[in-house]
């Protein structure tokens, strides 16, 4: 089916609830671990019912933002989400209760039941009026930002135009891009300190009024995260400082000598070759053309699923008057369907779309077939599946980049091991925040400073307007929309550059471990999925060593070809 073809009709929260308490009722009255997996059978077909609805509407909202209907549709599940979420939880509290649990484990695996205390931890009624605050905070955080105009040499843009000049060949362009963001930063900041000042109060009440410390613990459980905890997290990170830190140090250290720089300023973080970026040097038409005839090279299997998607229309990728600006992949379970949208802008990010997001949806292809809709599967899973998609696709970047694939590989995986020490940054400074809910705005830009020396000693904030202050946390939408969420593109990272060197290795090996990934996600945990790919988890000593090492090992030899 044609994914416009899909019907859509809205469920209500009244029709949900009516057959969700019948199927409490029956768990509550279940005689057997056999009654149990089938009111989990029954209560799972009723929510994908639901879930299907909620990602159509979504879909064509953001395919046309203005169509009344479906704005009408999103404002209907803005409000019931909530009431839907509470129906869920009393679902999850029967199965937790049931005598039956232990047995029902033998057909239901027990991950199932882990993920559901998990969600039970994040939620009680007496919250629901400081949740609806949260996120007020948030949607003002988000329309702010979209909203706020950045003057560049007299023209005023947006912030996401605006960060694509700190990418330009010339660095006087660069350096005026970084004082436009800072200064208009420093005229707004009085909103950004007082919009996060509050997400850090209204988080911590409502973690108290749970039962918690701080946010923090509270925070590992909204991110549903089974498989690893704030202790692993903090060894992560001292690993990140010991051992991708100098790797990273090195990298910026012949680029600063092959460009010639005096010090790597902010401005120059995402400069590694000289001259224009890497760009797609085929249309639209030729890179699905391409695209198809790379997965059916990859693998028979993961070309029939491209075939697919292309016969369902599920891919949107023109940019259009009225379209949603972003790029996704998201699903319609019932159908067992995924769909991308994408705005193609003639840049190397429309590549990303049938590789990052193409992994996304070959993920969710798998996990239709082989998975469980309740098996609770954490965002740096999710980050691994298409990341590393993106590394085994390195073998045919000549088809889409011509003369400047060898360009094009050595920026990305340049990026990609320097990703990790700034994700860190992230994530460490969320903790101490919420650690400490009391600092003032000031002590939190003080303290991101001496983060960003840890982390980042080879990138200097000096002269530029405001963020030198240690303010360029601001601009990054996960700290004040999704709390704790970045660490996992860090850990998702590592996987991924893990494939990279399995694939350079021997590509039919890591594709067939690729493929068991996507298989087995959700199943088992995410140390055994990383384990059963032959790769070490990025949590285990020395995991992380090993990393920088083969990173620098391809980046190494790129630059051989690229530079001799
Ligand atoms: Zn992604």
């Amino acid at each position: 089916m044609k994914v416009s073809e899909m019907p859509y009709k809205r469920i209500t929260v009244e029709e949900f609830k009516e057959q969700a308490e019948k199927i409490i009722a029956k768990i509550r009255a279940a005689k057997s671990a056999e009654d149990l997996k089938s009111a989990r059978d029954e209560y799972n077909a009723i929510s994908v019912e639901v879930e299907t609805a909620c990602s159509l509407a979504n879909c064509r909202f953001t395919l046309n933002t203005r169509d009344e209907f479906y704005n009408a549709e999103m404002d209907y599940y803005d409000n019931a989400m909530p009431l839907f979420t509470e129906i869920e939880n009393e679902y999850k509290k029967a199965m937790l209760e049931s005598p039956y649990r232990a047995e029902a484990e033998k057909y239901i695996n027990p991950r199932v039941f882990k993920g559901f205390e998990f969600s039970l931890k994040t939620f009680s009624p007496e919250v629901i009026a400081d949740l609806q605050a949260e996120n007020t905070l948030v949607t003002k955080y988000s329309k702010f930002m979209g909203e706020l105009a950045f003057e560049f040499e007299g023209e005023k843009m947006p912030l996401s135009v605006l960060r694509g000049k700190l990418e330009d060949d010339s660095r006087e362009i660069r350096r005026k891009a970084a004082e436009a963001i800072g200064k208009t930063m420093e005229e707004n900041a009085t909103t950004f300190d007082e919009i996060f000042d509050g997400l850090v109060k209204i988080r911590t009440q409502i973690a108290r009024k749970l039962g918690y410390k701080n946010f923090v613990e509270l925070g590992y459980y909204r991110m549903g995260r089974v498989d690893y905890d704030e202790k692993m997290v903090a060894a992560f990170r001292r690993s990140v400082e010991t051992d991708i830190v100098p790797a990273v140090a090195q990298f910026k250290e012949r680029i600063r000598n092959r460009l010639g720089l005096d010090k790597i300023m902010y401005y120059d973080d995402a400069i590694s070759v000289t001259g224009e970026m890497p760009r797609p040097v085929i249309g639209t038409e030729e890179i699905f053309r391409n695209a198809l005839a790379m997965y059916n090279e990859m693998k028979a299997e993961i070309g029939d699923f491209m075939q697919r998607m292309l016969d369902a229309e599920a891919f949107d990728v023109e940019a259009r008057d009225g379209k949603f600006g972003g790029g996704y992949c998201t699903t319609f379970a019932k159908y067992k369907q995924p769909f991308i949208l994408a705005n193609f802008n003639g840049t190397s990010g429309d590549i990303d779309v049938i590789t990052h997001e193409f992994g996304h949806a070959l993920a969710a292809d798998y996990m239709f077939r082989f998975g469980e809709p309740d098996y609770p599967t954490g965002m740096e899973t999710h980050e691994c599946h298409s990341m590393s998609m993106e590394f085994l696709c390195h073998k045919w970047m000549d088809e889409f980049f011509g003369e400047s694939a060898e360009k094009y590989k050595y920026k990305h995986t340049v990026d990609a091991l320097s990703f990790i020490p700034y994700g860190v940054i992230v994530d460490e400074f969320q903790h101490l925040v919420y650690e400490n809910p009391d600092l003032t705005p000031e002590e939190r830009k003080a303290e991101y400073l001496k983060l960003e020396e840890k982390y980042r000693p080879y990138l200097s904030f000096e002269g530029i307007p405001y963020l030198e202050q240690g303010t360029r946390w601001q601009y990054q939408m996960h700290i004040y929309e999704s709390p704790f969420y970045y660490i996992d593109y860090c850990i998702a990272q590592c996987v991924a550059l893990g494939f990279l060197g399995l694939a350079r290795n021997d590509f039919e090996d890591a594709l067939g471990k690729y493929v068991e990934f996507l298989k087995k996600t959700g199943a088992v945990s995410l140390d055994e999925l990383i384990c059963g790919a032959g790769l070490n988890s990025p949590f285990a000593q020395g995991a992380l060593a090993a990393v920088a090492d083969n990173a620098s090992e391809t980046v190494e030899k790129i630059e051989a070809v690229l530079f001799n």
